[in-house]
């Protein structure tokens, strides 16, 4: 029973998160919420020590489609970065900028870019294309993330300096619309590049909170060198190229990992 015990812990942090939101902000919609959500990831954790090949992926599934088609589309929450400079500048304290606060920004002090691996939306879709990892070198292009990051920020912020009416309309729009590119430009790149998290490497403005946030992570693979054998197999299975069997937290690209497991999944020695 002692390997169930991280879920039920999980399971319980989520509980307490939604309990005390819910009564602070006397809304049910927050225990609804986090309940859904800490019950998802725990049973993808569940699913994950029983070793059923799919855990990552239902979780994916479940918090992903969730947000995008519940939160997002049903209830009209931009939970896109607009949403949350939006949100943010209206001095809202509302679903996306909780999300951003838990997922994005403080949450990866303590499990580094989970999101990215088990509830974002646009990588729910980027994982069912063909490749899963890729065999070039990376390319320099990470710079694009800024200019996305900045055009989110100035998009938002000329809106309000404008003064201009009926924002939450257009925020409903501006994240239809932003899925629409989003989705666009991660699948083309994923075909282009031939690496399905192309999009996550060089164009998703979230990384610029996510990064450096995560470089503090508590959560992270680290590589017992005693059991190490140097076979590689681990750095080939990696989709974000993480050198993983150096446990600095300087490691080349370390800031990427997205703990989705496969380099633990085919490690032949159990050295991560
Ligand atoms: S990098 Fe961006 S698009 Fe990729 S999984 Fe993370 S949040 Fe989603
Ligand atoms: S797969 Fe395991 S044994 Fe092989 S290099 Fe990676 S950590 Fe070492
Ligand atoms: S394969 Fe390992 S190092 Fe690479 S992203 Fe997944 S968990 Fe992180």
């Amino acid at each position: 029973m002692k390997q169930y015990m991280l879920p039920a812990v999980l399971l319980s942090i989520f509980e307490i998160v939604a309990v005390t939101l819910c009564i602070t902000k006397d809304n049910l919609f927050y225990l609804f919420n986090f309940s859904y959500i800490g019950i998802s990831i725990s049973l993808g954790v569940f699913l994950f020590i029983r070793k059923y090949k799919y855990a990552r992926r239902i979780v994916q599934l479940l918090v992903g489609l969730y947000m995008l088609i519940y939160l997002g589309l049903i209830c009209r929450e931009n939970m896109q970065i607009e949403g949350f400079w939006y949100y943010l500048f209206s001095g809202v304290f509302e679903a996306a900028t909780i999300h951003y606060a838990v997922a994005k920004i403080f949450g990866p002090l303590l499990f580094g870019r989970g999101w990215c691996g088990y509830a974002c939306w646009t990588a729910m879709v980027l994982d069912f294309l063909p490749y899963k990892t890729s065999k070039e070198p990376r390319r320099n292009l990470e710079w694009i993330r800024y200019i996305t990051f900045s055009a989110s920020l100035v998009f938002v912020s000329a809106l309000f300096l404008y003064k201009v009416t009926n924002l939450e309309h257009i925020m409903f729009f501006a994240f239809i619309a932003g899925n629409i590119i989003y989705y666009g430009i991660g699948i083309g790149l994923a075909f282009a590049l031939k690496d399905n998290r192309a999009f996550c490497k060089y164009i998703c403005p979230v990384t610029v909170f996510l990064k450096p946030m995560s470089y503090f992570s508590l959560i992270r693979i680290k590589c017992d060198k005693e059991k190490c054998v140097s076979c590689g197999k681990c750095k080939q299975v990696c989709p974000m190229d993480v050198d993983i069997t150096d446990n600095s937290r300087k490691r080349k690209n370390g800031t990427e990992c997205i703990l989705c497991m496969e380099c633990v999944k085919n490690c032949p020695k159990g050295a991560l």
